[in-house]
């Protein structure tokens, strides 16, 4: 399915040029993920991309199929999504959108979506008047520093279903990979919204 979901952002311009990076949950105890190595073009996921890292983001055990690969270092920020939100799978984007509004709403630490029937495709959301507020962080090289961010930036809004880092892309993430692709689909909808009304107003 990671190669699949690779595919297809891919050929919607959310992860061009080996951006972008994609895990889900293979165990709890002790924690493994499965992660897409760093450098591993997504429009073309092979069994050799994949890793499986532990809880301090590093790969664990031996790679699948010839895989020299290395962790992405953003594995440190997939390991805090996962343990903080308790999510199975976790999916990043490095959409035009996405980095375009990061950086026009990153003074105010965010940016409110609220109004569109499309909400009702992120997880528990019933009604269009509920009100998203996608968090926005700076972007940080040093993962650790910001690992720690997300962190308490996850703890201050329960509510979130995604965060955007300024200038560089989407975070989300669900209960299993269909629901996390559910919500990168749906944030990234918004966004295209939000800013195309933006740019018209
Ligand atoms: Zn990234």
């Amino acid at each position: 399915m990671l190669r699949e979901i690779g595919r297809d952002f891919c050929a919607r311009g959310w992860v061009l040029g080996t951006s972008g990076n994609f895990s889900a949950v293979l165990s709890r105890q002790p924690l493994r993920l499965a992660i897409t190595a760093s450098g591993a073009s997504k429009g073309d996921i092979r069994l050799s991309d994949l890793l499986t890292i532990g809880p301090d983001g590093r790969a664990v055990g031996k790679p699948a199929g010839k895989s020299t690969g290395r962790p992405s270092a953003e594995a440190h920020l997939h390991v805090t999504v996962v343990r903080t939100r308790h999510a199975s799978a976790v999916l990043h984007t490095h959409s035009v959108w996405s980095t375009m509004l990061s950086e026009l709403h990153g003074s105010r630490g965010g940016l409110a979506i609220g109004g569109f029937e499309m909400l009702k495709g992120l997880e528990g959301v019933a009604t269009h008047q509920h009100s998203e507020w996608l968090p926005i962080l700076e972007n940080d090289q040093d993962i650790r520093g910001l690992a720690r961010r997300v962190q308490a930036t996850l703890e201050k809004f329960p509510a979130a279903h995604g965060f955007l880092l300024r200038g560089h892309g989407l975070y989300t993430w669900g209960d299993n990979l269909a629901q996390a692709r559910r919500h990168v689909e749906i944030f990234e909808f918004l966004l295209e919204t939000t800013g195309r009304m933006e740019s018209h107003s």
